[in-house]
């Protein structure tokens, strides 16, 4: 069942060209069957967040281990290029950091789900629906 509207289907795979959005896919599955409603990608939002629950003011971000610096064996640098990929990733930690603070000084709720969280996906599932407090359901299976 495809429950993407024709504008969120192409914004949908304009993503999937630029970059690997399975782990997305999944969580908005995930919600989507757990009763959420959601909005993709909402560029007026600081750091422009992956999926959008309005209603309860919610931003969820689903951030590559790597490229977001995560602490876990995903985000490790590469042993070549020391500097470069530390002045790199160092860059997108602090943006990221600076878009929570605007984010949550307008209201709103940050989650952030890791690329590795996806490894155990029942565990992703209970942790973001006791987060999110939804109406029932269940996924991710
Ligand atoms: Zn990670």
């Amino acid at each position: 069942m495809d429950h993407l509207t024709p504008g969120a289907r192409s914004e949908n795979m304009r993503n999937i060209t630029a970059r690997d959005t399975r782990p997305e896919l999944a969580i908005r599955r995930c919600l989507y069957a757990a009763g959420f409603r959601y909005r993709l990608h909402l560029k007026e939002l600081p750091g422009r967040p992956d999926i959008v629950l309005r209603r309860s003011k919610t931003a969820i971000y689903v951030n590559g281990c790597f490229w977001h610096g995560h602490c876990c064996q995903r985000g490790r640098l590469p042993k070549s290029n020391v500097p470069y990929w530390a002045r790199k990733i160092g860059c997108n930690v602090r943006r990221d950091r600076r878009n929570a603070a605007r984010l949550r000084g307008s209201g709103w709720r940050r989650v952030v789900v890791w690329e590795c969280e996806l490894k155990d996906p029942g565990k992703l599932e209970r942790r973001l629906l006791r987060v999110l407090k939804p109406r029932g359901g269940r996924c991710m299976q």
